[in-house]
């Protein structure tokens, strides 16, 4: 997967979310701003964007990578462009095809028809295959659109708008970083992923930039990956072990006899 630095592209922007006041708590304002700042250093912020796909390609990207390890979606994007170069092919190609090309991924057979049914959506209701219009509208109202189409939720909406060459401030947020979220007390237990999205960006500043933002998603994903695995997380060597509960009672199970 190519490495592309957006930091020339991703200077401050005023579009925020008007809900940030109604949703975010002092206290878990100043724990998610101790948490960037502390893992920042450890995973080098600022962090280059992986990425420079126009947004609906980021669109489509974002679709093959569910459930399927970066590589392998990284290389069926790559087939797919290969063998339509143009997304309007993609959208007249016959469905048996376009799974063919895909079929590295997971879920190919469902994959496919989505991509197609996508595509038709943003050209009905846009009038053309680009979802570049989205830079002239606000953050919210780009990805109210964005969550319009079936199948697109507020990771998808908050990836295509933060990962691609739009690089507005939008926080996506998967599993790992979810995960580290959840631990650290920043949302609750019963917070799924979907609903977490709002409340996580709504605990760090309304300023921030699109490069503030991805790097928040990037460190907590990283250390998701890295430190705080899903089985056995290493609290002992954890930068956040003492702003953690979940931590902090895993060590003081293992310290009890
Ligand atoms: S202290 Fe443990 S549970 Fe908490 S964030 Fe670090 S690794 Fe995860």
């Amino acid at each position: 997967m190519a490495i592309a630095s957006g930091h020339d592209l991703a200077g401050p922007r005023p579009r925020q979310t008007k809900r940030s006041a109604d949703l975010a708590d002092a206290t878990l304002s100043d724990k998610a701003l101790e948490i960037h700042r502390r893992l920042c250093p450890v995973y080098g912020c600022p962090i280059p964007y992986f990425h420079s796909l126009d947004p609906l390609s980021e669109l489509v990207s974002s679709l093959l990578s569910h459930r399927t390890r970066n590589a392998d979606s990284g290389r069926a994007f790559k087939a797919l462009r290969a063998r339509y170069p143009d997304w309007a092919e993609v959208a007249a190609a016959p469905v048996e095809e376009i799974e063919a090309a895909i079929s590295g991924v997971t879920w190919p057979e469902l994959k496919a028809p989505r991509i197609r049914a996508i595509l038709a959506e943003v050209a009905e209701r846009h009038g053309s295959l680009s979802l570049d219009f989205l830079e002239d509208m606000e953050v919210e109202a780009a990805r109210a659109w964005l969550e319009a189409i079936p199948g697109v939720g507020p990771k998808t909406s908050a990836a295509v708008l933060s990962f691609s060459l739009l690089r507005m401030p939008a926080l996506p947020v998967d599993s790992h970083h979810h995960r580290v979220a959840h631990r650290t007390g920043l949302i609750g237990a019963k917070v799924d992923v979907g609903p977490s999205h709002p409340i996580l960006r709504a605990q760090l500043p309304a300023d921030w930039s699109a490069q503030d933002l991805y790097d928040n998603h990037e460190i907590l994903m990283l250390h998701g990956q890295a430190v705080c695995h899903h089985r056995n997380p290493a609290c002992g060597r954890c930068v956040l072990l003492d702003l953690c509960p979940a931590g902090q009672a895993q060590r003081s199970s293992v310290r009890e006899p």
